[in-house]
């Protein structure tokens, strides 16, 4: 079993290469912001609430997150049984302590946490290409100027947080997204 946090930036590139993880190793894909969109398509509870906080740009609090994480992770474990890639969670340093017990409670551990650095001018490139690409609600400029601030606050931290763990790989996730994959196979057979 093995379990891979995807870490970086708002559109660094989480969901393509979680994509081509899964088909590599197998692993099944849990992006908790899929999650959360499609809670808010679906017009649940929980949707109207993470709404209110995505296209403010904003981090749905811990511990809702926390919980939903727990139910996402407990629906289906034939499908975990392989191992998880987590895109998009951890985000805060006490959603990695939630995450850790997690793992430990169903008898596994975290293995290795992937970070995908890009320099913020292609972040925002991105991010607005996809906005007119698919209609992403909160990849707007306003919107991702607010996440961007974000994900330095509170996010940047755990960064810090996994390279004393030894558990964080850093990858330069700019440019090709063939090569990028390289480079993180290259790491995980480390
Ligand atoms: P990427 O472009 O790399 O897929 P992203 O940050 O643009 O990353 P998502 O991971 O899909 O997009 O997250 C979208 C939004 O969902 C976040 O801005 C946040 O409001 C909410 N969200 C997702 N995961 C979490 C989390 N772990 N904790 C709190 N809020 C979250
Ligand atoms: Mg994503």
């Amino acid at each position: 079993m093995f379990n891979l946090v995807i870490f970086g930036a708002p559109g660094s590139g989480k969901g393509t290469q979680s994509e081509r993880l899964i088909n590599e190793y197998g692993l099944h894909h849990i992006s908790t912001g899929e999650v959360l969109r499609d809670h808010i398509a679906r017009d649940t509870e929980l949707g109207r609430i993470a709404d209110s906080y995505i296209s403010k740009g904003q981090l749905i609090p811990d511990d809702l997150m926390i919980r939903v994480l727990a139910s996402v992770l407990d629906e289906n474990p034939e499908k975990t049984s392989r191992g998880v890639i987590f895109d998009g969670f951890p985000r805060t340093i006490p959603q990695a302590e939630a995450l850790k017990k997690m793992l430990e409670e169903r008898g596994t551990q975290l293995d290795a946490v992937v970070g995908l650095e890009v320099p913020e001018e292609e972040l925002v490139q991105r991010m607005i290409k996809r906005g007119h690409d698919t209609g992403r609600a909160d990849d707007n400029l306003d919107t991702i100027k607010s996440r961007l601030d974000v994900y330095h606050k509170q996010t940047q931290p755990l960064r810090d947080h996994y390279i004393k763990e030894g558990a964080y790989h850093a990858i330069d996730g700019s440019g090709d997204t063939e090569r990028i994959f390289a480079d993180i196979k290259t790491a995980l057979k480390k």
